[in-house]
């Protein structure tokens, strides 16, 4: 069973390969500390989503260590894992289902206030109400086709109703404009701050990143850590 003690996340000599012959990680070594924001960043391909992927343990490493609060993933149970962490992935998976379900599905105790005010949150409010059967409208393949921002913000929704104490936003505002994107940060982080949370983003745009306690640069299979936003 998984013990959340602050959130320390460390990388320790972790190898990783999708394909045998062909690394995506080589050793790596970092530590995401408790409690910070750290950027991860470098070229498409280097192994960003990936190394959120193994942290939620979609995959196992082929070598070394990954522990959170000193305890190594492996020997928790996945679903204590998986509790802890919130992810907005990279793509947003939305189940053929209700908007209302898509979201509720980050917390199944939730209320339907709760749901409201995460809409709100997200700046999905006028786009919901004005559809005829609001939060009970099909989402998908069978009802409604939603743009990639309106897709993210669902996800983002989930993620504020889940309140996990690990976060991690991949590329989770890319298709965001500047005005909604950073207005729901400025949501997410009043709403994680006080709770200390540690975070992990990646991004693309660096003032999405700017306010990082920490960066980490990924080439090659390698990782580099660095300090503040400025350092780069
Ligand atoms: P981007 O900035 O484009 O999102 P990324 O840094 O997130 O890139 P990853 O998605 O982690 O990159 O992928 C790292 C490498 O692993 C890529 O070369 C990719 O093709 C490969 N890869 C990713 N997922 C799989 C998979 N399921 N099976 C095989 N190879 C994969
Ligand atoms: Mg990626």
């Amino acid at each position: 069973m998984f013990q959340y003690k602050g959130g320390e996340i460390k990388f320790e000599n972790v190898s990783f390969s999708y394909t045998p012959g062909i690394p995506i990680l080589k050793n790596a070594n970092f530590t995401i500390p408790p409690g910070k924001k750290v950027a991860l960043v470098g070229p498409s391909g280097s192994g960003k989503s990936t190394i959120v992927k193994l942290i939620f343990r979609f995959y196992d490493v082929d070598s070394g260590r990954i522990l959170i609060d000193g305890q190594d993933i492996k020997d928790v149970s996945l679903e204590s894992l998986r509790r802890a962490i919130g992810v907005v992935p990279q793509d947003t998976l939305l189940f053929n289902d209700t908007i209302y379900q898509n979201i509720h599905y980050g917390d199944f105790t939730a209320s339907y206030q709760d749901v409201s005010k995460a809409i709100m949150d997200v700046k999905l409010d006028r786009l919901i109400y004005e559809l005829p059967d609001g939060l009970n409208t099909v989402v998908g393949e069978r009802g409604l086709m939603l743009s990639a921002g309106e897709k993210q913000r669902i996800s983002i929704a989930r993620l504020l109703l889940k309140k996990a104490p690990i976060i991690c936003f991949d590329e989770a505002t890319s298709s965001l404009d500047t005005q909604n994107e950073q207005s729901i940060l400025r949501v997410i982080r009043n709403i994680y701050r006080e709770k200390n949370n540690t975070q992990i983003a990646i991004a693309h745009k660096l003032k999405t990143i700017s306010d990082s306690d920490k960066i980490i640069v990924l080439e090659k299979g390698q990782v580099i850590e660095r300090g503040k936003h400025k350092d780069l």
